[in-house]
């Protein structure tokens, strides 16, 4: 499989861009090597500027639950486009997309369209500190909010695939207000609050975290989570910006029974487009601008290219039996790469809910960003090249989770399988 054509891009990329790249997660960094650039998109699969093919398990990081190019996401995007791409003035598509996401997520009220999952947080963020009044902030370690100041403390995702638990230009003013813990630890979130509790604006974390591998959060920490933000007052702030319509309809906290007072949400709500939201019960929303006094706004938000996006990706997850194919192909994929792993004697453990999974070279449970870390990770950068070699491209970190969509047959997960085999046998 040549990638010469790929290899020339990258060098004249690195000319012009740091690191040839405009998110750090695209340039290989876990696995090492280069990058391989993109010239289309089909259903399952993406096309390098080589012309190999391979069949995608990132989903442009997950947004592309229905794969690429689904005719209902083109078609409505081409009537958008004829009717202007921007105006900075209200429409209809922007109240149509709150409205599916108000109906979909009993937790949200009202909803705040914004461009891009970073954003979302950050507002969120900003709306828990201005509605509290108050300045902390508790995080978990290996989650990862987006690029946000005062959340890049301890972020997993690219940041921990190198190695940035603290970003330079973050200052330590900015990280004060921000309090780290280890995730699944009732007891140290329990400690937290009994020491500041009283200056707790929110708790943000990840619903199934993605951003560290997959990672399921445990009963007893959803129910701290829940339990202590309400008896402390702080808001509850559920980033499902990954796990929004992916791992349900109706989010990851539809799974856990969870009423968080906050919810972000991007990727799958944008079908492709740049989107992010962010939402809750009515009267904290009313904060915002111009309901009340917490400032947030952007010129491209509610663009009516990306809520027609939206509300084309949205529909057809609510009107087709999507979630129960995802759930049918992914569980086969995971059976089969565990099945395969073991026959080839490699110590793993998988985790997955819904279309999104990781297999961590680790034989112990991973729970939280410290036994994430005792992964095998060269392991995984060789497998990683096996299958890409073999026509599938999956995250090129051990710490992200890969994505199945509805347009993978299982035809194509038989495939995946049998490489995976293949590579393991080579590992
Ligand atoms: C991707 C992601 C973000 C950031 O979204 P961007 O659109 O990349 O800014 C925030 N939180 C979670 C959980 C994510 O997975």
């Amino acid at each position: 499989m040549s990638r010469n054509a790929s290899k020339l891009a990258f060098s004249r990329a690195q000319r012009v861009m740091p690191g040839g790249v405009n998110s750090p997660a695209r340039a290989f960094g876990g696995v090492g090597g280069e990058p391989i650039f993109i010239q289309q998109a089909e259903g399952p699969w993406l096309v390098d500027i080589d012309g190999n093919r391979y069949l995608d398990y990132i989903g442009s990081w997950g947004p592309m639950i229905l794969g690429h190019g689904h005719p209902a996401v083109v078609a409505a995007l081409e009537a958008a486009i004829r009717r202007g791409t921007s105006y900075g003035a209200p429409t209809m598509q922007e109240t149509e997309l709150a409205e599916l996401i108000i109906e979909a997520v009993p937790s949200v009220e009202k909803v705040r369209l914004v461009n891009s999952g970073t954003e979302a947080t950050m507002s969120a963020i900003r709306l828990a500190r201005g509605y509290t009044g108050r300045p902390i902030v508790i995080k978990f370690a290996g989650n990862y909010h987006g690029h946000v100041d005062s959340l890049l403390v301890a972020a997993g995702s690219s940041a921990a695939t190198l190695g940035v638990p603290n970003s330079p230009g973050v200052t330590e003013g900015t990280a004060r207000d921000t309090l780290v813990l280890p995730y699944n630890d009732p007891t140290a979130l329990e400690d937290a609050f009994a020491r500041v509790g009283d200056c707790v604006a929110g708790v943000i974390f990840e619903p199934v975290v993605g951003n560290m591998g997959c990672v399921v959060p445990s009963e007893a920490f959803r129910f701290a989570l829940r339990d202590l933000t309400a008896r402390y007052g702080a808001l509850l702030i559920c980033d499902e910006v990954m796990t929004g319509f992916r791992v349900a309809y109706r989010g990851a906290q539809s799974l856990w029974g969870m009423k968080p007072d906050l919810t972000t949400l991007g990727k799958v709500i944008g079908g492709g487009l740049p989107v992010g939201a962010y939402g809750g019960a009515a009267k904290i929303m009313d904060y915002i601008l111009p309901a009340g006094k917490v400032f947030q706004a952007g010129t491209l938000s509610g663009n009516p290219l990306a809520t027609s996006a939206g509300i084309a990706t949205l529909k057809v997850l609510r009107d087709s039996d999507a979630y129960s194919q995802l759930e049918r192909s992914s569980s086969r994929l995971a059976e089969g790469l565990v099945e395969a792993a073991q026959a080839a004697e490699i110590p793993h453990t998988l985790a997955r809910v819904g279309s999104m999974m990781t297999l961590f070279f680790n034989p112990e449970p991973v729970t939280d960003w410290v036994t994430a870390a005792r992964s095998d990770t060269p392991r995984y950068a060789k497998y990683f090249w096996g299958m890409l070699d073999r026509g599938v491209y999956l995250p090129c970190s051990q710490f992200e989770a890969l994505f199945v969509s509805t347009a993978h047959s299982d035809e194509q997960i038989e495939s995946t399988i049998a490489a995976a085999a293949e590579t393991f046998g080579s590992l």
